[in-house]
């Protein structure tokens, strides 16, 4: 047997911090970086006498996580306390919801390399996060500013087989929380965390393994190469003849190895039960409703509007509205241009890698890039002058108009202006004329350059290159 012979099935567990600007128990501010320990308050820091009180807002954006992803919305859930003890969580247990969740089933569709696969939720629940540790050489520092802030924990059917599916769901539930505004979805902050629980089979095999969990993974690439090790570390181990024992293991970025944490614990060491300082939660039809109109238009929606609007691929739309930033970045842009497709092309080719994961911040204004995409489109400049400038707005951020008259970069569509250079084109360079005539049409490409060398690459290059095979064709009639 070999390790092909095998196949991993995970599951994932998914936090996601809601981008309320209130706690889910008290008003303390949920805003990110801020000093340790300035976002606290009697409640939040489990202070005796205290009492929690539910904020309303935590539970719509869970409804409407839970919409946007196709769930059953509970009309009555409940919190839950999970008792354990941990300096970073003041009340020693954490407020969840393990008998009754606020959602449940519901999927997601996502797009790989053998076609679509819809991944399964078993359920959404609300919970509250707990503190953060600081570690020093010889102390460790605790900071409750992010004690109370309210999460919701995704959590799938295991229904992944490998690392490749498992990013393309966590893209896509990414591009949900941010498109429906439910999260920042910020992994660098911390905003999207995953859980995950690998097991291995033999293919063909429909009863599970013995599972193992990794916890808080903060970047897809992680989370890709966390599963490829675990599931070269069970095979092997399998194959040599050992057990998988359920734990949960730390991967490790610097290895890129995952190693033992401790035995996972079940839900029985928890503890659960239902929390007697909260009542239920109750989400009426109404609110449902009121909830589902003020949906925002998701990424599908986008990307059948603008098919149709700008007569776009269906690939093109896809890579447009993959990211909620870049789709707001190009509604933004295509108002201030004539040539949408235009600046569909330049988006995609040149800026669509700057929205990184974590990026939200667009490099440029979508006002510059219009006007760059007017001066394309109206052939003011062509495409090779275009990336040229594109290069500098994207360092200096400023008027495309003015720059390019400023430097004298404007396209050369004047065939008289041409002419001479086309006729010296043909004259100086015998053997590039001669290759072509034979045939051999990747010598015109050596004629365009010498052009573009003499016009620093100015001219207009579909002119250019007609009036280059028209005067090779007058030197040669044959
Ligand atoms: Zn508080």
């Amino acid at each position: 047997m070999s390790v092909t012979d095998y196949e991993s099935v995970i599951g994932l567990e998914v936090h996601v911090e809601l981008k309320t600007p209130q706690k889910l128990f008290c008003g303390c501010s949920t805003t990110f970086g801020a000093p340790p320990n300035t976002q606290v308050c009697p409640v939040c820091l489990a202070m005796p006498g205290t009492l929690p009180l539910l904020n309303r807002e935590c539970v719509e954006f869970a409804v409407r996580a839970g919409l946007a992803l196709h769930c059953d919305i509970a009309p009555f859930s409940r919190f839950d306390r999970k008792n354990y003890f941990y300096p970073d969580l003041p009340k020693a247990y954490q407020v969840t919801q393990n008998f009754a969740p606020i959602c449940t089933g519901g999927y997601v569709d996502v797009a790989t390399e053998d076609g679509m696969r819809r991944i399964r939720i078993n359920h959404i629940h609300l919970e509250e996060d707990a503190g953060k540790l600081i570690h020093h050489e010889d102390h460790s520092l605790v900071d409750c500013n992010r004690c109370g802030v309210p999460l919701i924990e995704i959590v799938t059917e295991p229904d992944i087989r490998s690392g490749e599916e498992a990013i393309a769901f966590l893209r896509k539930l990414r591009a949900i929380v941010r498109y429906t505004d439910v999260s920042d979805g910020k992994m660098n902050e911390g905003s999207l965390r995953c859980d995950v629980n690998l097991s291995v089979r033999k293919k063909g095999e429909t009863l599970f393994g013995q599972r193992v969990e990794m916890k808080n993974i903060n970047s897809f690439n992680f989370v890709a190469r966390a599963i490829e090790s675990e599931f070269k570390r069970q095979v092997t181990l399998i194959e040599e003849g050992g057990t998988i024992v359920q734990e949960t293991r730390r991967f490790d970025e610097k290895t890129g190895q995952t190693s033992a944490l401790r035995k996972k614990e079940s839900a029985a060491d928890y503890r659960y039960f239902p929390d007697p300082d909260l009542g239920e939660v109750v989400v009426d039809s109404e609110m449902i409703a009121r909830i589902q109109s003020s949906m925002p238009r998701l990424s599908d929606e986008r990307k059948a509007m603008y098919k149709d609007a700008y007569d776009l691929s269906d690939y093109e739309a896809e890579r447009l509205t993959a990211d909620k930033d870049l789709s707001d970045f190009f509604e933004a842009a295509v108002k201030e241009t004539a040539h949408p497709k235009t600046l569909v092309s330049l988006i995609l080719t040149d800026l669509s890698p700057l929205f990184g994961e974590d990026e939200t911040e667009a490099p440029l204004s979508p006002e510059t890039l219009g006007a760059l995409a007017d001066l394309l489109g109206n052939d003011v400049i062509n495409s090779n002058t275009g990336r040229k400038v594109l290069k500098v707005l994207l360092e200096n951020d400023q008027d495309p108009v003015a720059y390019v008259e400023d430097n004298h970069l404007t396209q050369i569509n004047d065939s008289k202006v041409l002419q001479p250079i086309v006729d010296d084109a043909v004259r100086s360079n015998p053997r590039a004329v001669n290759d072509y005539l034979r045939g051999r049409t990747p010598a015109m490409r050596a004629l365009m350059g010498y052009i573009m060398k003499k016009t620093q690459g100015r001219a207009n290059p579909i002119l250019a290159e007609d009036m280059l095979k028209a005067a090779i064709a007058e030197k040669d009639p044959s």
